[in-house]
């Protein structure tokens, strides 16, 4: 049998970067994976006696390196049934081909019908290969229904690639056949292998596949090659990785550009520091300033008596690279950098964040920016903001963000229905990026949940490792900017034109176990449930109702969602029906007219606490008396079990909602808000983001 090498050199020296259908299925087959076949016939007579020594019926293709959708072009002849047809099909071939490079007609095995999938591999320049699933056919052509996953992958990544296509129920049986999902498995799994172990595999399209009651075959194959790219994403990226305690809990931090001038930059973060009362040394510095809001003040870094763990650079972007190498010099090992004015005005501004990587490099230092709004640390009291910063609550959140106004304009108004633990923003993200201080915010016992806002990942495979580890720990919630298609790049293959950026990254998220949220507005509405409630342990929910019409609005959108209304059992339906007036139905969603009352809620939802069925409460409340259910609703041990609030414009009732928001009650405008955070909840619970 010819060897990858082999195959892969002849290409090379015919100068091409396609692998033709019978070089194709011999390395399949190589790998262990079932094909047709297909033979290299130079003339008819060859093509006779193939076809005599593998059985009939057969299939003759062309074989053209200039010739990649065959069909298209007449160069599939289907059901051959002896050697006359053969030979027809073989002059018919070359006759229609007679102005292509022909390096024969391909004769193969004709594969009894089965139900026909797409497999292939295309590479993502952040995430690199990338394994598509779909059915073929009006499926792929119409539908687009695939599904992808970065490679490698485990076994329960695949499970999960080929159950998230809209046609699984097709796979699982139709009509009494179903397909040999272990066999399809295992094809996957190997493909996998094969695009792992030769890193020259661009591109591979095997289209289509005969699923069958019992294995699978390969119909068609092509593959496109590549040099591999030593700056492509790594296939098995090592895990470099800095403790980065010492940022988020500096006991020392100097800020260089800290003024005195109120309306500056650097008199805003210095203030938010003095305010929040930092808890550590804090030193200003300043080349014209005595005293920076009070505290004495140096010209240099170099000038600080004693060590310095950590500096907020705010310098303009001119004057940074000298105050970075005198901290570096001052031996600090973490440095954030808020100045803006660099790579995102240009190449000198790309340069001068090159020269920050290699100082950084040199002394042993990791920096967070430029162009960032700072870390904030409300466990350490520690607010690094541009902006000023109000009172914050210590919570158990952890945002990581792109842009600056997370921990500045919109935290303003986020703190009041939010508690943070660490916010970091990482702006352009010159060395310090979005996995490292994920990665770190997986060890922060106070974080509890994660939410980021990404605009991209750098070095997508690393990002996915770290991501899965956090999320089996706690929640990672993430919001992802620029959902359109990005980006042009060469489509050769079926699959490449599939695998649009988005779906690449949505494959990510899954991958890794990753809440994805479709705007700020649900990723916080998610992070207030997440953070305030416990997991629900079940799927059944109580609904409690000042309206009819929003319960069942509720009731929808649950079943919707994978939850259900839970069913009331005989116990609860016998007490709920001593406590419910006489004008309200015994069922669920419960609706007690606008008659609801705070103490009537509290004896409901008793009721409702000891059912099995129950294991979670979705409550719709009037916003004119909502202040009434506050110290009622603190009353209830709830027994691990999760309440979300709705209340019909809540915006005009600001206050009231903040109240319930502070004791732990998180509340959304709509039952549909209220559910998609519930049952996210639930989804994690269960392991199925
Ligand atoms: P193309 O280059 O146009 O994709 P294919 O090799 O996929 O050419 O052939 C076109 C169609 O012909 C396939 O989708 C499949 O339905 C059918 N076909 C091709 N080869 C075989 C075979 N060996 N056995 C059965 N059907 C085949
Ligand atoms: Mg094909």
């Amino acid at each position: 049998m010819i060897s990858w090498n082999e195959i892969t050199s002849r290409a090379e020296n015919e100068g091409r970067t396609y692998l033709m259908e019978h070089e194709c299925k011999e390395l399949l087959e190589k790998q262990g994976i079932s094909t047709t076949g297909a033979s290299a016939a130079r003339s008819s007579a060859e093509a006779v006696e193939i076809s005599n020594r593998i059985g009939y019926p057969v299939v003759l293709k062309v074989l053209s390196p200039e010739v990649i959708h065959k069909s298209d072009a007449g160069g599939v002849k289907l059901n051959l049934k002896n050697a006359a047809e053969v030979e027809r099909a073989f002059n018919e071939i070359e006759t229609a081909f007679a102005d292509k490079k022909l390096a024969g007609v391909a004769v193969q095995k004709m594969a009894s019908p089965g139900l026909e999938a797409i497999i292939g591999v295309s590479r993502d320049p952040t995430f690199g290969p990338v394994l598509m699933f779909g059915l073929g056919g009006v499926f792929v052509e119409v539908l687009k229904d695939v599904s992808f996953r970065i490679l490698p992958v485990t076994e329960a990544d695949i499970d999960a690639l080929i159950r998230e296509i809209r046609g699984y129920t097709l796979l699982r049986g139709y009509r009494g056949t179903s397909v040999d999902l272990p066999a399809l498995k295992e094809l996957l799994l190997k493909i996998s292998e094969m695009v792992m172990r030769y890193p020259e595999i661009r591109e591979v399209d095997l289209n289509p596949v005969f699923l069958y009651t019992d294995g699978n075959v390969v119909v068609d194959a092509r593959i496109f090659l590549e040099k591999p790219d030593a700056a492509a994403p790594r296939l098995s990226p090592e895990r470099e990785s800095t403790n980065l305690r010492g940022l988020f809990y500096p006991e020392s931090l100097a800020v260089v550009g800290a003024s005195d001038t109120p309306g500056k930059l650097g008199w805003n973060v210095f203030d938010n520091l003095l305010r929040h009362r930092f808890t550590g040394k804090l030193y200003p510095v300043n080349i014209n300033a005595k005293t920076v809001q009070g505290v004495p003040a140096v010209a240099s870094v170099r000038e600080i008596d004693g060590p310095v763990d950590a500096a907020v650079i705010l310098v303009p972007a001119a004057h940074t690279l000298k105050a970075f190498e005198e901290c570096c010099q001052k031996g600090i090992k973490f440095i954030v950098i808020e100045s803006a004015g660099f790579a995102e005005t240009g190449e000198d501004g790309k340069n001068i964040e090159k020269e920050l990587r290699r100082l950084a490099e040199t002394y042993h230092c990791r920096f967070v920016g430029p162009n960032c709004s700072g870390i904030i640390n409300t466990h350490h009291q520690m607010v690094q903001s541009i902006g000023t910063v109000g009172e914050l609550r210590q919570g158990n959140i952890g945002l990581i963000a792109q842009a600056g106004v997370y921990a500045a304009g919109m935290l303003w108004g986020l703190r009041h229905t939010m508690d943070f633990a660490i916010v970091a923003t990482i702006g352009n993200k010159a060395d310090i990026n979005e996995t490292d201080i994920l990665e770190y915010l997986g060890e922060d016992d106070f974080v509890e949940v994660v939410c980021m806002y990404l605009e991209d990942v750098k070095s997508g495979r690393r990002f996915i490792d770290v991501a899965r580890d956090v999320a089996a720990k706690k929640p990672v919630i993430v919001l992802k900017s620029g959902r359109t298609e990005a980006g042009k790049k060469a489509v050769s293959s079926h699959t490449a034109s599939l695998a649009g950026n988005d779906q690449i990254y949505d494959a990510a998220f899954r991958q890794a176990g990753i809440i994805r949220a479709a705007d700020n507005e649900h990723m916080f509405g998610l992070a207030r449930a997440f953070s305030k409630q416990p997991l629900p342990s079940g799927d059944g929910v109580l609904v409690v109702s000042y309206t009819g019409s929003w319960g069942v609005a509720a009731a929808d959108a649950l079943s919707l969602s994978g939850m259900k209304p839970a069913e009331l059992d005989d116990e609860t339906y016998r007490r709920l029906k001593e406590i419910l007036p006489p004008y309200v139905g015994c069922h669920n969603p419960v609706d007690c007219t606008f008659d609801l009352n705070p103490v009537q809620l509290k004896e409901i939802i008793e009721v409702g606490l000891p059912s099995g069925n129950i294991s979670s409460f979705i409550v719709i409340l009037q916003a004119e008396i909502l202040q009434s259910y506050v110290e009622e609703l603190k009353k209830i041990d709830y027994q691990g079990k999760p309440i979300l609030s709705c209340v019909p414009c809540k915006e005009f009732a600001i206050s009231e909602v903040i109240a319930l928001e502070q004791a732990g009650f998180p509340v959304y405008s709509t039952p549909e808000e209220a559910v998609a955070a519930l049952s996210a909840m639930y989804r994690y619970a269960m392991g199925n983001c």
